[in-house]
C-alpha cells in the first residue's frame, strides 16, 4: 500500500458573514466625539475621560449594529472607529511619524492621545499632516509623510484593543484597517527624501507591520480582518495601475500565503470601494482588471462597488476560494434601495465562479448621517429642517442601510419568500419616489428640454470687455473680495436666536441688514474698488441656496464627518429644482442703494451645489445641475434687471467632483462647464461674470476653467506665489484673473511690501490689463482685526504697483 499524503487544505478560514457594512459612521448620532474631542483639546477634560467617552460610543455602536441584525459573533459587525482619521490610525500603529513629531513618541514609538492629536492639527511652527480629499466623497484624510527614515514597524495596538474590547462586551467584530497598499499609494514622500524616492519604496517594511498586526489579531480571536484598498478603483493617486497592482501581489502574497489564516492571521477580506476594480484600457496599455488581480491572491474575500463599479460577468479565476461581498447597498447616497433590484444583481453575479456570494454596502457608511428616524417629519411646506413627511419612506441613512444588508442577506440564505413584506415595502417606496409630486415638474422638465446651444454661449469676449469697460469705469487692477467677510459671534448669535424662533423674521433682517451697511461702510473707508454685501445672512454658501430652492431638503441631524471633529450637514437634493422667488436679490440691490461703487452679487455654482448635496441618483447628475443652473439663470437676470453690474458664481468644488477615472473624466467636464454656462450666459455683454475657485492646482480641471468664459477669474495663489497666472494662460485662458494676493488661511498680516511684491509677480507675467487684485478666499473664518489691515495692504499694495504702469 502507498502512502499517501493527506493534502493540507489551502485554508481554515471561518465561512464570511452573509451581510455586512464596510464601516460606520464613528462621530456620534449626537456628535459626541467632536464634542468630546473638542473638550480635550480645549483642556477641558483628560484623556482617560476622552477615551471613556470613545469606548462608550464604540460599545454603542457595535451594540447598535446587533440589534439592527449583524450577528454579534462571527465578524459581521464592522470595528471601525477611530477618534480623528483612519489613515492616521495607521501612522500612529506603524509609528510611523514624520521626523518633526518624533520627540512627541514615547520609547517604543507611540503617540499618546494628545501627541496623535498634534501630528493631526499641528503645534506651533511644526505643521499638522496635509488633508485631503478620500476619493470621490467629502471626508478628508491626513496624508502620511513617508522617507527612506521613517520608523515603520507595528508599535501600537488599538485595533487590536479595540477588538478585545468589544468581544469582552460580547460582540466579535472585524477590525477595519486602511489597506497597505492604499496607505502608501496615498502617502508623500517626507520632507529631505531623495530625489526619486517613492513611499512605495517601504512596501516591505509595511507589509511587515501589518503581518505583526495580523498576528496580534489572530491573536486575540479575531475571525476576519478588512484591508481598505480602494487605491485599485482610481486613477487619481500618483502609482500607476501596474505598478499598484505589482504592489498588491507582493503584499498580499505576504500576508495571505505567507500567513496560515486561522493561526497566523484572520481571514482577510480586501476592500475596493468607490469605483469599479475592472476598467477601460490605459493608454497603450492592458485593460486594468483589480478583480482578477485580487482573486489570483490567497486573501479570503473581495468586496466591490456594485454601485460606482460596473457589475461584472464571466468567471474569474481564483474566486472559487473566496467570498465576494457584493457591495450593492450604496454606502454614499442617502436612498433607500429597491431589494428586489438588489437581490437580482446579486444572484447576475454567480457565473464569476464565487466560493459564496454575500451581500455587503458599496462603501463604509462613514459618509452618510446615521439614522433618518432621528429627522422630524412634518407637512409639506413646513420652514426649517422639519422634512417632508414622503422623505421618511425614500430616505435610507445608515441604519436603514444596515437594516437593508440584513433583510438581502437573509433573502440570500432563506430565499425573497422569508422577506417578502420588506422587499414589497421597499419596492413601493422607490415606485412611490419616481411619481411623486415634486420629483418630476412638467414645467422644469419642458424648460431643459426646450434648451438649445445658444442657451449655453455668451457673445464674444472682445465685446463683453469693452462694454463692461464702458459700464463699470474701474481702474487698473481693480481691487475687490471673494465675497464673505467675518462671521462674527453677533451674527451667529443672531441666527441662532432666529433659528429657534427667538428673533422675529423682521428683526433677524434688520439685524442682518445693518450688518451689511457696516461691511459697505468699512469697504468703502478701505477704498475697494467693488463691493460686496459681504454674506452675513448665510449659514453656509450651499446650504443657503438649498433651503431657497425647490426640490432640496435640510436636515435637523444628519451630519456627516467632514475631516477630524468636523461635521457637516449636506442638503438632500430629492426632486426637481426651481427657484420659487428670487434669493438674493434683495441683498444685492439694499447693498448697491448704499454705495455709489460697483456692487457684485453672490451666488454658488450649480457643480458646487450638487458636490456638496446629497443628490438623486435618479437621473444623470448633468440633468441635476442644468436644473440648478437654470434656478441661478434666473437669479442672475433679476440681478441684472435691479442692476447689478458683476455677479460672481463659485464653483470651488469643480475640481472635487472630477471622477477617479480618467475615462470618466471628459464626460464630466462636460456637463459641469455646460451647467455653469447655462446659468451665467443669459446676460447681456456689459454684465461681468466671475468665478471664484479655491485652489491652485488646477490639473485635469484647467481646460474646463477656461470653458466656463467667465470674465473673471479668481484663484487661490499666495502660497503658490502666483505660479498659476502664467499656468492659466498658458492653457489658453485669455480674460480677467484674480490671483489671491493675501493668504487668508491663516491669521497672519501680510505686509504692503509682501502684497506689492506678489501682484507685480503677477502684473509682470501677464498683461496687467486683466489682473484683478483679491484675497485667496472668503473672508467669514477671519476676525475684522487681521481682515481690515490685511485689506488696507491688499489696497495700498494695489496702488503701489498702478503708479508704476
Ligand atoms: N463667496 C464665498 C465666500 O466668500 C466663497 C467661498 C469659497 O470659495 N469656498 O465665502
Ligand atoms: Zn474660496
Amino acid at each position: 500500500m502507498s502512502t499517501s499524503v493527506t493534502p493540507v487544505p489551502a485554508s481554515t478560514s471561518p465561512a464570511f458573514p452573509g451581510g455586512t457594512v464596510l464601516g460606520y459612521p464613528r462621530i456620534g448620532r449626537r456628535r459626541e466625539l467632536k464634542r468630546a474631542v473638542e473638550a480635550f483639546w480645549a483642556g477641558r477634560t483628560t484623556a482617560a475621560e476622552l477615551e471613556a467617552t470613545a469606548a462608550d460610543l464604540r460599545l454603542a455602536t457595535v451594540q447598535r449594529l446587533v440589534e439592527l441584525g449583524l450577528d454579534p459573533s462571527d465578524g459581521s459587525v464592522p470595528g471601525s472607529f477611530s477618534s480623528y482619521d483612519q489613515v492616521l490610525d495607521v501612522v500612529a500603529t506603524l509609528g510611523a511619524v514624520p521626523a518633526r513629531f518624533t520627540p512627541l513618541t514615547d520609547a517604543a514609538g507611540r503617540l499618546d492621545a494628545a501627541a496623535y492629536f498634534t501630528v493631526a492639527r499641528g503645534a506651533g511652527d511644526d505643521a499638522p499632516l496635509e488633508m485631503t480629499k478620500w476619493f470621490d466623497t467629502n471626508y478628508h484624510y491626513l496624508v502620511p509623510e513617508i522617507g527612506p527614515d521613517t520608523p515603520i514597524s507595528f508599535v501600537d495596538d488599538r485595533f487590536v484593543a479595540a477588538f478585545s474590547e468589544a468581544r469582552a462586551a460580547g460582540v466579535v467584530t472585524r477590525p477595519v484597517v486602511v489597506g497597505p497598499v492604499t496607505f502608501l499609494a496615498l502617502s508623500k514622500a517626507a520632507d529631505g527624501a531623495p530625489e526619486g524616492f517613492r513611499p512605495l519604496d517601504r512596501l516591505d517594511d509595511v507589509v511587515a507591520a501589518y503581518a505583526d498586526l495580523l498576528r496580534a489579531l489572530a491573536a486575540a480571536g479575531a475571525p476576519w480582518v478588512q484591508l481598505d484598498e480602494p487605491a485599485l478603483v482610481t486613477d487619481s493617486v500618483d502609482v500607476a495601475f501596474p505598478e499598484l497592482s505589482d504592489a498588491v501581489a507582493r503584499a498580499y502574497g505576504a500576508l495571505a500565503t505567507d500567513l496560515t489564516a486561522g493561526t497566523d492571521r484572520p481571514a482577510i477580506l480586501v476592500t475596493a470601494p468607490f469605483g469599479d476594480l475592472r476598467g477601460a484600457p490605459l493608454a497603450g496599455g492592458d485593460a486594468r482588471d483589480g478583480l482578477a488581480l485580487l482573486a489570483g491572491t490567497d486573501v479570503d474575500a473581495v468586496a466591490i462597488d456594485l454601485v460606482k463599479g460596473a457589475v461584472p460577468t464571466g468567471a474569474v479565476a481564483g474566486l472559487a476560494s473566496k467570498t465576494l461581498v457584493a457591495g450593492v447597498v450604496d454606502g454614499h447616497n442617502v436612498w433607500r434601495a429597491d431589494l428586489a433590484a438588489k437581490l437580482d444583481v446579486v444572484d447576475s453575479l454567480a457565473g464569476l465562479g464565487a466560493g459564496a456570494v454575500a451581500v455587503g454596502t458599496s462603501t463604509s457608511l462613514l459618509h452618510v448621517p446615521h439614522d433618518v428616524d432621528d429627522e422630524v417629519f412634518g407637512g409639506p411646506g413646513t420652514p426649517g429642517t422639519v422634512l417632508d413627511p414622503r422623505l421618511r419612506d425614500w430616505l435610507a441613512f445608515a441604519d436603514q442601510k444596515v437594516a437593508e444588508v440584513v433583510t438581502l442577506a437573509r433573502a440570500v440564505v432563506d430565499g425573497r419568500d422569508a422577506v417578502a413584506d420588506a422587499l414589497a415595502a421597499s419596492s413601493a417606496a422607490v415606485a412611490s419616489r419616481a411619481t411623486a409630486e415634486g420629483v418630476v415638474v412638467p414645467a422644469v422638465r419642458d424648460r431643459a428640454a426646450a434648451l438649445t446651444d445658444d442657451d449655453f454661449a455668451r457673445g464674444p469676449y472682445a465685446e463683453r470687455a469693452a462694454a463692461q469697460s464702458a459700464r463699470l469705469d474701474l481702474p487698473a487692477l481693480p481691487t475687490t473680495t471673494i465675497g464673505s467677510f467675518p462671521q462674527t459671534p453677533e451674527i451667529r448669535r443672531a441666527r441662532a436666536q432666529w433659528t429657534k424662533g427667538q428673533l422675529s423674521d423682521a428683526d433677524y433682517t434688520t439685524a442682518m441688514r445693518e450688518e451689511v451697511a457696516r461691511v459697505v461702510r468699512i469697504q468703502e473707508d478701505l477704498g475697494l474698488d467693488v463691493l460686496v454685501h459681504g454674506e452675513p445672512e448665510r449659514n453656509d454658501m450651499v446650504q443657503y441656496f438649498a433651503e431657497h430652492l425647490d426640490g432640496f431638503a435640510v436636515t435637523a441631524n444628519g451630519w456627516v464627518q467632514s475631516y477630524g471633529s468636523r461635521c457637516v450637514r449636506p442638503p438632500i437634493l430629492w426632486g426637481d429644482v426651481q427657484r420659487p422667488a428670487p434669493i438674493t436679490v434683495e441683498w444685492s440691490a439694499y447693498t448697491a442703494s448704499l454705495t455709489d461703487k460697483p456692487v457684485k452679487g453672490m451666488l454658488t455654482g450649480p457643480v458646487t451645489i450638487l458636490a456638496w448635496s446629497f443628490v438623486r441618483d435618479d437621473q444623470p447628475l448633468g440633468d441635476t445641475a442644468n436644473q440648478v443652473g437654470l434656478a441661478l439663470r434666473d437669479e442672475i437676470a433679476d440681478l441684472e434687471a435691479a442692476g447689478i453690474g458683476i455677479v460672481q458664481v463659485d464653483e470651488p468644488a469643480l475640481r472635487e467632483l472630477l471622477p477617479l477615472r480618467r475615462a470618466d473624466q471628459p464626460a464630466y467636464l462636460d456637463w459641469s462647464v455646460r451647467s455653469f454656462r447655462l446659468a451665467t450666459s443669459g446676460v447681456e455683454a456689459g454684465t461681468q461674470i466671475h468665478t471664484h475657485l479655491c485652489y491652485s492646482e488646477f490639473g485635469e480641471v484647467i481646460g474646463a476653467i477656461d470653458g466656463l468664459d467667465a470674465d473673471v477669474t479668481s484663484v487661490e495663489a499666495a502660497r503658490s506665489r502666483m505660479e498659476i497666472v502664467p499656468e492659466l494662460r498658458g492653457a489658453g485662458y485669455a480674460r480677467g484673473i484674480g490671483p489671491g494676493v493675501y493668504d487668508i488661511h491663516s491669521p497672519r498680516v501680510p505686509s504692503v511690501d509682501e502684497v506689492t511684491e506678489l501682484l507685480q509677480l503677477a502684473a509682470t507675467s501677464i498683461d496687467p490689463r486683466v489682473v484683478w487684485v483679491n484675497p485667496d478666499c472668503g473672508l467669514k473664518t477671519r476676525r475684522y482685526e487681521e481682515t481690515v489691515p490685511s485689506l488696507e495692504h491688499l489696497v495700498a499694495a494695489a496702488k503701489a504697483v498702478r503708479a508704476t504702469l
